[in-house]
């Protein structure tokens, strides 16, 4: 399983760029080390964050911002499109980690993410995001374990955001799954309906019903706005696997993962993506 930072991503984000707009190519990004000291500042619900630009700008330079389009080529079609060489690849990113690390146009990712009594929410993302990574490879596919901030150029089949809520009320519980309200790909409602399902079966969580713009406009869908987002081909959602605030959800999102992981890989299997070479999974 490969982890994917940012520790290159600066001196290659103009490079990456020139690469997105000349032609479809593998995945980069260097092999970083866990880093279990990584401190992220905490906030209490302040989930899935959306960055969007201060109100307070000066109206000049705000138009400024809001022109400068990061992926001013034109999108491929379905048939255009080249994905990465090689078996399947499979973005998993943990969401709030390493978001210090944010880049400028990502600032306001610093310090986002929920918390329960001392336990980060990137922490439980993150050993979500091992356990199902674990799976998958067993299954042929290839993974990378993503920080929140997602390299320039970065390039897979499916991305999932792993994300947990919270709530000042603690009977607040239950899962979500959403889909960009922007897809180019056409296929990412059709992703979320099967995490939808396999997530509850494998679970037992109850699933709300109800998205959040938060999640539908997440930053990382965002290939307009940020350099740091996905390509517009990938085939993208983002889950919320339950309530760190509630304590019949956390016992599962925490003391269980590996069911948690079972719910997503059920989904990534039963969805039909190029199969990993070697053949389908399933
Ligand atoms: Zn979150």
């Amino acid at each position: 399983m490969k982890t994917i930072g940012l520790a290159t991503a600066g001196a290659l984000g103009l490079f990456a760029l020139m690469r997105m707009a000349s032609a479809g190519d593998a995945a980069m990004g260097d092999k970083v080390e866990l880093s279990t000291a990584a401190v992220v500042p905490l906030a209490l619900a302040q989930d899935t964050p959306v960055v969007q630009q201060a109100r307070q700008v000066p109206p000049q330079q705000r138009r400024r911002w809001r022109y400068r389009n990061r992926y001013p080529g034109p999108i491929p079609t379905p048939e255009e499109w080249r994905p990465p060489e090689g078996p399947v690849r499979i973005g998993l990113q943990v969401g709030h980690w390493r978001a210090d690390e944010a880049p400028r146009e990502l600032s306001r990712l610093r310090g986002n993410g929920a918390n329960w009594n001392g336990t980060a929410e990137w922490e439980v993302n993150l050993e979500i995001a091992r356990h199902t990574g674990a799976m998958l490879e067993e299954l042929g596919y290839s993974v990378d374990i993503l920080p929140a901030v997602v390299p320039p150029g970065y390039r897979a089949h499916l991305f999932l955001a792993i994300h947990a809520d919270a709530s000042n009320d603690p009977g607040a519980r239950g899962y979500r799954v959403a889909a960009p309200s922007r897809d180019a790909t056409g296929r990412a409602s059709g992703f979320v309906d099967l995490l939808r399902r396999t997530y509850g079966a494998a679970t037992g969580l109850r699933r709300l019903p109800d998205t959040t713009r938060r999640m539908r406009n997440y930053y990382a869908f965002n290939f307009r706005r940020y350099e740091h987002a996905l390509h517009p081909m990938t085939i993208a959602a983002i889950i919320e696997t339950g309530f760190l605030t509630n304590a019949g959800d956390r016992e599962l999102i925490i003391g269980h993962p590996e069911s948690v992981a079972r719910g997503i890989v059920d989904a990534i299997t039963e969805f039909p993506i190029t199969p990993p070479r070697g053949g389908a999974p399933r």
